[in-house]
């Protein structure tokens, strides 16, 4: 076996027990344990302050896969008594609108965090969009000042998924130092953070993407596989090395409903773990994203000289 759980996982109850081989790492129990901890977090914020922390959500034009994952992120918000406040900007609309409208966010004092829902219409770039909004409110660490933070290995906010990503294997008790891990997809929205996020947990890190020669046999190498390339199937069991954990990042609206980039039937006949989708990254990524919120909200608002310094959560430097 390739990897070795490195203790009991911590979070046992949250993961099934083997199933058909592979060990399902759910990602909705962990995340309701980080929104148990985060629902005590809002009420004293609110209280404190006179209103609860407040997320936007930018949404361009209509998308199937991408309203599903925002009407998730406002009932996860709900849930632990954050305002999820939903802006639609009509897909017609020029880029220099939707900056605009970012930049009114950034100076709405209720608002401490917005997101920008994915993908965007084509004709608008996701540059002119990240770039505006202010840092201290890019709460999915998209925006280049925390993009640069994540690589030089300083504190600052993390892209959510990319952080589930590397998270719900930690919080499953596998340890992660040493192994050889293999990236499949480089967008800066999971692929390239996750590559460095798991640099700086001490794996050794191989990037694939569209142009890569050998695909098969990166992954065949690996001990770890973190996948988001946005192709139903992409990696099958055949490819796997017996005993991988295997990530599963993609959403991949098909006939029969939603799956990921891995054949799972074929995967979790050989892997040690796997993450199902849906349920795997997803819902921890929802749950990381509304850390970052009250992270972000505290920040802004609390004062610093009476109650303990707020910082966005980040993992170690390298
Ligand atoms: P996401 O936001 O999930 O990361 P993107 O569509 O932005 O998805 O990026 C997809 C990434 O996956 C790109 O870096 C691309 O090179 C990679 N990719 C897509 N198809 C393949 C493939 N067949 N083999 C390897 N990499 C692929």
């Amino acid at each position: 076996m390739a990897t070795q759980p490195s203790a009991a996982p911590s979070t046992a109850e949250v993961t099934d027990r083997r199933h058909d081989g592979a060990r399902l790492l759910r990602g909705a129990p962990i995340a309701a344990e980080i929104r148990g901890r985060l629902s005590g977090e809002v009420s004293s914020f609110t209280e404190r302050h006179g209103f609860p922390p407040t997320l936007a959500v930018v949404l361009i034009g209509a998308d199937a896969p991408s309203a599903v994952y925002l009407h998730q992120i406002v009932r996860s918000c709900r849930s632990t008594g954050v305002t999820g406040r939903v802006v639609e900007i009509g897909a017609r609309v020029t880029t220099a609108v939707v900056r605009r409208r970012i930049q009114e966010l950034n100076r709405d004092p209720l608002v401490s965090g917005i997101i920008v829902q994915m993908p965007l219409p084509r004709r608008i770039p996701l540059r002119a969009v990240i770039e505006v909004i202010d840092p201290r409110k890019d709460i999915d660490g998209l925006q280049p000042e925390n993009a640069g933070l994540l690589t030089l290995g300083y504190e600052g906010f993390l892209p959510a998924t990319a952080q589930a990503a590397v998270e719900i294997v930690k919080r499953s008790g596998y340890r992660l130092e040493g192994l050889d891990a293999t990236v499949v997809g480089r967008s800066n929205v999971v692929g390239r953070p996750a590559s460095l996020l798991l640099q700086r947990e001490h794996c050794t890190v191989t990037m694939c993407h569209r142009r890569t020669r050998d695909l098969a046999g990166h992954v065949a190498r690996a001990d770890l596989v973190v996948v988001a390339a946005g192709s139903p199937g992409l990696i099958t069991g055949a490819m796997l090395k017996p005993g991988v954990i295997v990530v599963d990042v993609g959403i991949n609206v098909v006939a029969d409903g939603i799956v990921g980039d891995v054949h799972f039937d074929s995967a979790r006949q050989v892997a040690e773990a796997i993450t199902p989708v849906p349920g795997g990254v997803g819902p921890l990524t929802n749950a990381i994203l509304l850390e970052h919120l009250i992270a972000a909200a505290r920040a802004q608002h609390d004062d610093h000289h009476t109650s303990a310094p707020p910082r966005p959560p980040a993992a170690r430097a390298p």
